[in-house]
């Protein structure tokens, strides 16, 4: 049975079930304590001495049903309005609406007037106390099924946490069995698994200076019987913006060289103190994931997500989630807004805002390119810009070979939308980054590497970065490419970059990897696999070695914030890694090696470069793969080991353990619905609005701006179109836009400007709401929702009465 319980900032109050083990029928206790939902080193000292204990039973006996005492004249009222609502039933529809009394539009808004009570500041205490007796005495609702004789006596234990700054607000909670209507034994099994696989991702995460969050941290130490240690978490770090005065591009503050040798091993580069070390692999003592424990764990979780048992669990989890998040937005919903109206200065527009998925060669608007053809046509006309079949041409002759004359173009001409042509058509897709259909375009404004050297790709780039700071607080993290082809492309992209200074507080870059090895080893450019990997990271190896061997890359390098693998994730590979998957140098073949493949050695050699760089002093790296765009549903279950957010994840629909996953680590998603509108998905039934309810951490991102928006401000447009569609308040924006900031490669200055000095704390105490606009009642329903969560995994493990660290 579901209760609400009104609850105070001082003697806050939740119904927990975390001990209620007992059959819920006939005894349930209605206890208030003070807790915090979970016990945060901290505050926890100071917290504990407001325990209070106090003791409400309440006896109840089954009520009777006692038929209304109405009048006659009532009576006759009531009937002559039911028959005028029969014969509605059968005129007209448009009739109808009149006497629609008792359905209630499902966007029922609040009215002004009782809104405008609402805000009335202070309630006077007489009247609070009134409602507190009434919230009591109605807290626990009575049924007695079997002899009225016996009087059932409901007893609800009530767990409080404690909060400052929390405002009054309806919590909801469920009295009685809490295996989520699954047997005792499937619980226990579930419950296991969900530990071993939060356990595998956090291993993962720490040893690749990635995030996983505290709270989930303190759950699984406690489970094990370990104390938890605040230093054992491990932040990325990333480059600040420069301070006045400072010159980013200045090589001369570089670090000095270490000497070590970096070499590659079975796709893995490790890190020698000499060359003589190298020859014979005895690399320097830094922790690096092993291959076997990885495809054990691995295959574990591939078990775990096909367990019937685990299946309904978590299905059943997520569906509780959902609805719980409705009554709470239902019960809660004039208290958030309540916040927000009272809160000073902030509202969604000047809430930071990260773009947390975006293609630098596709950050602009198709009017945008336009303009800028036309623009740079009308400056450069007579300027050699291209080599056209080994001769140099002017802009005028490169456009008089493609029959074109730029004042002629159009957006329409340009043809650079995605549209209905595109979906479920990648390659159709992949197409539109040609305008015009021509390549030669591409080439001349959208490469860093062409006759200009990439001048026009940096100008455009540099616009768009303009347009973000004219904005104020939108930023954007885009991605450009490293094929892995060629060991120069570092050298050429970071040459290019530091030419033409593309450098912009409010971006903050990304290295995406396309998956395309097969297309490479079919036109013989790369022997193995293994090479396109050394072509990918050594360079960054080498020139995080020795910074001055290559004093521009190591500068770019400052401002990478993480990598990304990026391709059409529909195409099946064939290949299933496992032990026996040959080593990557061993990996010969035209056939490109699948998905969890790449995402591994990725994943392994952003960990043995991160340990590195953070030996060195110098920034950290995120792994942010594409993940679950399409395709199939283990490339969720690598990237749940290996990434520390995933872009997408679309498919997370087609799993409830992944997604129970997903949810337990507050893995953030970047999800961009309109680029799947025109790709994968149609708008409407994108898992946005449910992922969001459910408590996933989601953020809004636009993809490719070229292909799928129409405004200056894709940001906004894509957070104005799903404020439409799925009809999100200010505070769902404000909590998507704060995620997306959480999200972010910000550097720690700018997200504690930007979300408040606790932004690292989880919950309410991590939120400040002048900065975020997030309500806090929001932060708390997040937090309390996941700290039930976490703890049922708790309860269930304790249940089998498992000892510590012997789960298996
Ligand atoms: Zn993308």
């Amino acid at each position: 049975m579901t209760l609400t319980s009104r609850v105070h900032k001082k003697a806050p109050n939740i119904s927990s079930l975390f001990c209620n083990k007992g059959h819920p029928d006939l005894l349930l206790v209605a206890r208030q304590r003070s807790v915090q939902p979970h016990p945060d080193p901290e505050s926890n000292q100071s917290d504990s001495g407001q325990s209070s204990g106090s003791v409400i039973r309440k006896s109840v006996t089954m009520p009777k049903v006692i038929a209304p005492v109405v009048s006659t004249e009532t009576d006759d009222k009531m009937r002559a309005f039911a028959e005028q609502v029969f014969a509605s039933e059968t005129k007209g529809e448009d009739v109808r609406d009149e006497f629609s009394m008792f359905d209630v539009a499902d966007d029922c808004p609040i009215m002004h007037q009782e809104m405008a009570h609402h805000l009335q500041e202070d309630e006077d205490n007489e009247k609070r106390k009134k409602r507190q007796q009434r919230s009591r005495t109605m807290a626990v609702p009575v049924a007695c099924t079997s002899h009225a004789s016996v009087a059932p006596v409901v007893d609800v234990e009530v767990d409080m946490p404690t909060y400052l700054e929390v405002p009054d607000f309806q919590r909801v909670a469920i009295i009685g069995d809490y295996a989520s209507g699954v047997t005792m034994d499937d619980f226990e099994l579930s419950c296991k698994g969900i530990y071993r696989a939060m356990a595998i991702r956090e291993k993962y995460m720490r040893l690749c200076y990635q995030r996983f969050p505290n709270t989930a941290s303190q759950y699984l130490r406690e489970i094990e019987g370990e104390p938890f240690k605040a230093e054992d978490q491990v932040q990325p770090v990333f480059t600040p913006p420069p301070k006045d005065g400072e010159d980013p591009f200045d090589a001369s503050t570089l670090p000095k060289n270490l000497g070590y040798v970096a070499r590659m091993k079975e796709g893995v580069i490790y890190v020698y103190d000499t060359a003589a070390a190298a020859d014979k692999h005895q690399p320097r003592d830094l922790p690096s994931p092993d291959y076997n424990t990885f495809i054990d764990d691995m295959n574990f979780l591939i078990a775990l997500i096909a367990q019937g048992p685990t299946k309904t669990y978590t299905h059943r989890r997520l569906k509780f989630l959902m609805s719980k998040f409705n009554v709470h937005e239902m019960l809660n919903e004039m208290e958030e807004m309540k916040e927000l109206k009272l809160n000073p200065h902030r509202d969604f527009y000047n809430c930071r805002k990260v773009d947390t998925h975006i293609h630098a060669a596709a950050c602009m608007n198709q009017k945008h390119l336009l303009r800028f053809i036309k623009r740079s046509y009308r400056v450069d006309a007579d300027r050699i810009v291209h080599k056209l079949n080994g001769k140099e041409v002017t802009m005028k002759e490169l456009f008089q070979s493609l029959n074109l004359h730029p004042y002629d173009l159009t957006v329409d001409s340009l043809d650079v939308h995605a549209g209905r042509q595109t979906f479920q058509r990648f390659d159709k897709f992949n197409a539109k980054y040609n305008p015009v259909g021509a390549h030669e375009l591409r080439d001349l404004y959208m490469k860093t590497e062409n006759h200009i050297n990439g001048e026009y790709f940096a100008t455009i780039i540099k616009e768009v970065a303009s347009d973000l700071e004219d904005a104020k607080y939108q930023y954007a993290e885009p991605r450009l490419s490293i094929y892995g082809c060629n060991p120069n492309e570092w050298t050429k992209l970071s040459g290019w970059f530091v030419r033409h200074r593309v450098l912009s507080p409010h971006l903050k870059w990304m290295i995406q990897v396309p998956r395309i090895y097969d297309v490479f080893r079919a036109r013989d450019f790369v022997p193995h696999f293994g090479k396109m990997l050394e072509n990918i990271f050594l360079p960054v190896f080498e020139a995080t070695i020795d910074p001055h061997s290559n004093p521009e890359l190591s500068l770019f390098l400052q401002h990478v914030t993480g990598f990304d693998s990026v391709d059409d994730e529909s195409k099946h590979s064939g290949h299933m890694f496992c032990t026996k998957s040959p080593k990557p140098e061993e990996w010969d073949i035209t056939k490109n090696p699948s998905y969890t493949y790449y995402i591994y050695y990725m994943y392994a050699n952003i960990t043995m470069l991160n340990q590195l760089r953070r030996e060195r002093g110098m920034n950290t790296f995120l792994f942010r793969p594409h993940c679950g765009e399409a395709g199939a549903v283990t490339h969720l279950l690598a990237s749940f080991m290996t990434a520390d957010n995933i872009s997408h994840g679309l498919n997370l629909k087609k799993s409830p353990v992944l997604q129970y996953l997903y949810f337990l680590g507050q893995i953030p998603i970047a999800m961009s619905p309109l680029s799947n509108n025109s790709l994968f998905l149609e708008y409407a039934k994108n898992p946005l609005l449910e992922f969001h309810k459910k408590g996933l951490v989601v953020s809004l991102s636009t993809d490719d701006p070229m292909q799928f928006h129409y405004t200056k401000e894709p940001l906004m447009e894509e957070y104005a179109i799903a404020a439409q569609v799925f009809k999100l308040s200010t505070c769902d924006m404000c909590e998507i836009s704060r995620s997306s900031i959480l999200q972010s490669a910000l550097s720690d200055e700018e997200k504690i400007h930007f979300l408040g000095d606790h932004y690292l704390k989880e919950g309410p105490e991590g939120n400040d709401i002048r900065k975020t606009n997030v309500a806090q009642i929001r932060m708390a329903y997040r937090y309390e929702t996941l700290c039930y969560e976490l703890n049922l995994i708790k309860e269930g493990l304790k249940a089998e009465g498992n000892i510590p660290g012997g789960v298996t």
